[in-house]
């Protein structure tokens, strides 16, 4: 069976290179559906509560919210960057507050700060599925991830092989003790 979450991304991209339209800077409202698969845990007759999906997900989705996604290679982004250095708005803002954590993988690499996210490759619904799923494998049995934006859309489905062990009270995943962070449970108790 499976828990399926649904986020709502607003951001501005384009695509450097393309010939259309999308050669411009833009904006979207994107949706992210990210479906986890799993057994039911019986103690809470869920898959996975999408509230935790969500706290989880959103984490690392934030740094895409209301932000900024260039290309590595965009010349848009030393001049964005620049502006802001000037604004003194680069190293953040007291109003940026809604800042999710930074990371980088190969595909891409998040500046909260600043509100930027560089991708290694153009970002198309095709590769937001990508950066997503490098983000999010380890931490959610993730079977498959949907994004539209636009017209655009793309899913990709994923090979779930493993369990994860889950607490059968609260549904969320035990820490490596066997215990619960939120309610406590132990599992051998
Ligand atoms: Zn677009
Ligand atoms: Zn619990």
């Amino acid at each position: 069976m499976k828990s399926v979450t649904t986020f709502d991304l607003q951001y501005a991209h384009r695509f450097y290179g393309f010939k259309g339209e999308a050669q411009y800077l833009h904006g979207h409202t994107g949706t992210l559906t990210i479906e986890v698969e799993d057994s039911v845990n019986m103690g809470v007759n869920m898959v996975f509560p999408c509230n935790e999906i969500q706290k989880t997900a959103w984490n690392v989705l934030k740094n895409f919210d209301h932000a900024t996604i260039l290309r590595e290679d965009d010349p848009l982004l030393p001049a964005i960057l620049e502006v802001y250095e000037k604004q003194g708005i680069k190293n953040g803002a007291p109003q940026n507050t809604m800042k999710g954590e930074a990371f980088k993988t190969e595909l891409a690499t998040a500046y909260p700060d600043c509100r930027l996210v560089v991708t290694k490759e153009t970002m198309t619904t095709e590769g937001m599925i990508k950066i997503v799923y490098e983000l999010l494998k380890d931490k959610l049995n993730i079977s498959k991830i949907t994004f539209t934006s636009g017209v655009n859309a793309a899913t990709e489905d994923y090979k779930v092989s493993k369990t994860i062990d889950r607490c059968p009270l609260c549904g969320i995943t035990l820490n490596q003790n066997g215990v619960c962070p939120k309610c406590g449970y132990r599992k051998n108790n």
